[in-house]
């Protein structure tokens, strides 16, 4: 063989090769896109789909730099997590009351963005020191010609999403990841329809027994305290058989409103069922959670209400608290809620037996606190109900004691 026709062969031959490691790499990538594919799409929630993005992502495809926004409308993404899944799991991602901050990134682009990286544009949206990123890759999320969000790499290589570089497999999963995340909003808006209740719109029972859960774990493992509170309509039946269940349905709405109003944020109400409700307050000791709960019940009391026939109607509440019970490390939680809510009941119990519109503390735990208010308020209750000429029957009886003494 001549020369020449030697030297032909041999470039060939690195052709080839080069060919073939060329079409092996694209394999294993469609294989490891395969299996990122199947897992996204197998997202059970949107919690979950959102930690495969920001961290399956970087692990499968080797990528540094991982970050998500998401436009969030009505807070309804910010409320999903707050109820599923402890925020630090979500480090990378934005949420976005608006898609102007996306729409000023991608001026009217619709596809991805490959990009030298400039630090006045882009490092905003990475949690990266700076120069640690050399070339960027930004995924516009569409839906319906809308933009739902954006995803964000970012890698030390300058050459890894260099303007030019084909964007075949980037474009296909950004519409994946759409689909997606579009189907996860979705089935989390068909769980919150089937987690509230429809008369008052607070949370159902079913939400509070799994909320409950999340709170007792996460009080358990921060050793903070957590308070249960159960209120009940003082005299509810009566209501509705004096002014109708259209009234009896209002009374329920307005009280509703009134105990939210008086909470905060991190806090959980549910209905319980019937005229009664249950208040989960995180982070919380008996004295400051007697506070709020006596909040509630002077908002209720001093709430104007008014039947259909415009008569006023006086409603007042009964409340019953309790702490979670922390003498035990080794009890499964739910032995816990269950003797958490009998204490609040048994304290609610003794709320309405007592008289009606007031607060009773469970007492059956090691809080001198408590006590001493349950005793105190139960003393001026009594006083209070005595009428004026036995008080000063009282008194007299009392001087006539010391002068006898
Ligand atoms: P107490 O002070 O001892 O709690 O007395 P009560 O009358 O509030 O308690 P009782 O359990 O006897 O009555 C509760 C009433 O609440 C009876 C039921 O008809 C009414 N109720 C429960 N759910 C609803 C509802 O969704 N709408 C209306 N209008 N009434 C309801
Ligand atoms: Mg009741
Ligand atoms: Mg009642």
């Amino acid at each position: 063989m001549s020369g020449h026709l030697q030297s032909e062969n041999y470039s060939l031959r690195q052709q080839l090769e080069s060919l073939l490691h060329e079409a092996r790499r694209n394999e294993d990538k469609m294989r490891r896109f395969d299996q990122l594919q199947r897992q996204l799409i197998g997202a059970d929630s949107l919690p979950e789909l959102i930690r495969l993005l920001l961290s399956e992502y970087k692990l499968a495809f080797g990528v540094e730099f991982v970050a998500l926004a998401l436009v969030d409308h009505e807070y309804e993404i910010t409320r999903i997590l707050e109820s599923e899944c402890d925020k630090t799991d979500c480090g990378g991602l934005t949420l976005h009351p608006s898609t102007a901050p996306l729409e000023a990134l991608y001026r009217g682009r619709t596809g991805p963005c490959l990009d030298t990286f400039d630090a006045a544009i882009h490092q905003a949206l990475f949690d990266s020191a700076p120069g640690e990123i050399a070339s960027v890759a930004l995924l516009p999320l569409m839906r319906h010609g809308e933009l739902i969000g954006s995803l964000h790499f970012g890698s030390a290589d300058p050459g890894r999403y260099a303007a030019g570089c084909g964007t075949d497999f980037l474009e296909r999963l950004t519409e994946i990841i759409a689909i997606c995340l579009e189907n996860a909003l979705s089935q989390e808006q068909l769980k919150m329809l089937g987690m509230t209740d429809a008369l008052t719109g607070v949370s159902n029972r079913r939400y509070f027994d799994h909320r409950c859960q999340i709170e007792v774990s996460q009080s358990r493992r921060q050793r903070r305290p957590l308070v249960c509170m159960l209120l009940d309509i003082d005299k509810f039946k009566r209501i509705n058989d004096t002014y109708g269940h259209q009234t009896g349905d209002e009374a329920l709405m307005s009280t509703a409103s009134a105990i939210q109003s008086q909470l905060r944020a991190g806090d959980t109400l549910a209905r319980f069922g019937g005229e009664e409700f249950v208040v989960l307050l995180p982070h919380t000791d008996m004295h400051s959670a007697r506070q709020i709960a006596e909040r509630i019940r002077c908002c209720i009391a001093e709430k104007e209400l008014h039947a259909q026939n415009g008569e006023p109607i006086n409603l007042t509440i009964s409340i019953g608290l309790s702490l979670l019970p922390v003498d035990s490390h080794t009890a499964k939680n739910q032995a816990l809620i269950e003797r958490m809510l009998a204490a609040a009941d048994k304290a609610l119990y003794r709320a309405k037996h007592e008289g009606r519109n007031r607060v009773i503390c469970d007492d059956s735990l090691p809080d001198e606190e408590a006590r001493t208010t349950n005793r105190m308020q139960s003393i001026t209750a009594t006083l209070k109900q005595l009428p004026t000429a036995g008080l000063s029957m009282l008194k007299a009886l009392k001087r006539t004691l010391a002068l006898s003494k």
